[in-house]
């Protein structure tokens, strides 16, 4: 249950902003690569049943996956990759190396303002 932990500490991050801008968060988003296998639905779903009764509930988690990223080794631009197109866009060689997976980041909270 990955996402179990992860909607653990999605839930003190979240709860410890909404107490320093003393505003009652209504939706997140956060952000991981491709390989981070996140279930969307399972997380929503650890995340609601976590905040009942804290000030996170009802909130809604939006879950952005990130593609892959390579970086060219002929023109050195890094670019999303594709398996179904697994060349640089920038200059066509298939020399090329992936980079690390994107970490899972909160990337933004949206409070209830009033
Ligand atoms: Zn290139």
């Amino acid at each position: 249950m990955h996402e179990a932990v992860i909607a653990q500490s999605l839930l003190e991050v979240i709860s410890q902003e909404a107490r320093k801008q003393d505003a009652k968060p209504v939706a997140a988003k956060v952000s991981c690569g491709e390989l981070n296998a996140i279930n969307d639905e399972v997380l929503a779903f650890a995340f609601e049943a976590i905040s009942r009764e804290t000030v996170c509930e009802g909130m809604t988690l939006q879950v952005e996956h990130k593609p892959m990223q390579a970086r060219c080794g002929q023109c050195g631009q890094t670019f999303a990759f594709r398996l179904s197109e697994a060349r640089c866009p920038h200059c066509g060689k298939e020399d090329f190396e992936l980079l690390p997976d994107a970490p899972l980041v909160l990337e933004e909270i949206e409070f209830d303002k009033e």
